[in-house]
């Protein structure tokens, strides 16, 4: 009862194929044929009693027919024309005030969620074919139960307005169903895309082997900097000897020890601070409201961490780590572009002097 209401409410998260839906559209219009081959039957109807017959074997048909691959377009249309054809063959039988002409209007809401189920399956419908085909049938039945008597007389205005009624429920119930479906559908491709998004945007600011930050997140810190005119210091680090390492243990290694480098830079910074993977072997810190003093002690805090990272090598020997810092801050130059020159120029000070420390002016 509760899944019911989760899918009549829109509520239920299911992927369905448009298979699934048109098998769900014709078990919902079998068992309203079943409702009205009871009622014609009731009411001596006999020859609402054979079409009712001959649709009910024509959903049946289509189930199997779907159930073995067939075309759900072709069986939707069937279905579709069968529900015309029925509505005014009704019409003509016991008259329009029984309601049978509805169904022409539900078919509407139907015919477009046809549209956009079939657009997946690149079939090109347009909904006026269905809905011109729906006017023309109600107009004709509407005139001819005003035209001529109907064939059956099924009694008083009582009987054929709670037929109405009837008919107006089972119009609803199948609106209901449809729309539901849509709505769910509508829903569930949402929180695909919204995930998929999520994804997207995670893939689009992070490096994939570290998940440090990459070059686009440090452009949003700046811009976040600059926004709360804020102070700030960067930090750039480099590998010593990463050549090395990778031709000494293999690239699989080297791959081991940025990720570890990666980890000992976002535990030894503040949330605040954006840790970013600048090039293959650098990396980039940019600390808000810090000076490069301050950035250098933490610049010395990571190069020892770094230095006393424990990776052993296939053959079980340790891989000696060392890092080569520069830092500078806000007061060395007029943007970030500048700040980080400094750092590199100071880098690379480091590494023509012995590498392995950390450079905060030359
Ligand atoms: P220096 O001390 O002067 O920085 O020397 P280095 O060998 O570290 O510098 P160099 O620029 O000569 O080499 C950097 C190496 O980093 C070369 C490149 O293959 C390697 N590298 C870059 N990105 C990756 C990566 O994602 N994984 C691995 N394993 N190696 C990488
Ligand atoms: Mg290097
Ligand atoms: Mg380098």
């Amino acid at each position: 009862m509760k899944k019911l209401w989760e899918y009549i409410s829109g509520e239920a998260r299911i992927t369905l194929t448009i298979k699934q839906v048109v098998t769900y559209l014709i078990s919902v219009m079998a068992c309203i044929h079943i409702i009205l081959f009871l009622l014609f039957f009731y009411f001596h109807v006999y020859m609402m009693v054979a079409v009712n017959a001959i649709s009910i074997l024509l959903y049946i048909i289509c189930l199997v027919w779907l159930h073995f691959g067939k075309s759900h377009y072709v069986v939707f249309n069937l279905c579709y024309a069968e529900v015309v054809v029925h509505a005014m063959l009704a019409t003509f039988a016991v008259g329009s005030s029984c309601g049978f002409l509805l169904y022409m209007v539900c078919m509407i809401p139907i015919a477009y969620y046809a549209v956009y189920s079939f657009s997946d399956s690149n079939r090109s419908v347009s909904p006026f074919v269905y809905i011109f085909t729906t006017v023309v049938v109600f107009v004709i039945s509407k005139y001819a139960s005003w035209a001529f008597d109907p064939i059956y007389d099924i009694g008083n205005s009582f009987i054929q307005t709670i037929i109405y009624i009837g008919n107006y429920l089972l119009v609803v119930v199948t609106i209901v169903v449809f729309m539901s479906t849509f709505l769910i559908q509508i829903r569930t491709l949402e929180e695909i895309m919204m995930k998929k998004n999520q994804k997207l945007e995670v893939m689009s600011t992070q490096d994939a082997l570290t998940g440090l930050a990459n070059r686009r997140s440090i452009n949003e810190s700046y811009k976040n900097i600059i926004r709360k005119n804020q102070s700030y210091a960067v930090i750039l680090g480099d590998i010593d000897d990463f050549k090395h390492i990778n031709d000494t243990y293999g690239h699989g290694c080297g791959d081991i020890v940025l990720k570890a480098i990666a980890d000992v830079f976002k535990s030894s910074v503040r949330n605040s601070d954006t840790v970013c993977r600048w090039g293959g072997e650098e990396i980039l810190v940019m600390l808000p409201e810090c000076n490069k003093n301050v950035a250098a002690n933490i610049a010395e805090i990571i190069a020892e961490d770094v230095r006393n990272l424990v990776i052993k090598s296939s053959e079980g020997d340790r891989i000696l780590i060392t890092m080569t810092f520069g830092a500078a801050d806000s007061d060395e130059g007029k943007d970030m572009k500048d700040v980080i020159k400094e750092a590199d120029d100071r880098l690379y000070y480091g590494k023509r002097h012995g590498k392995n420390c950390v450079v905060k002016e030359f």
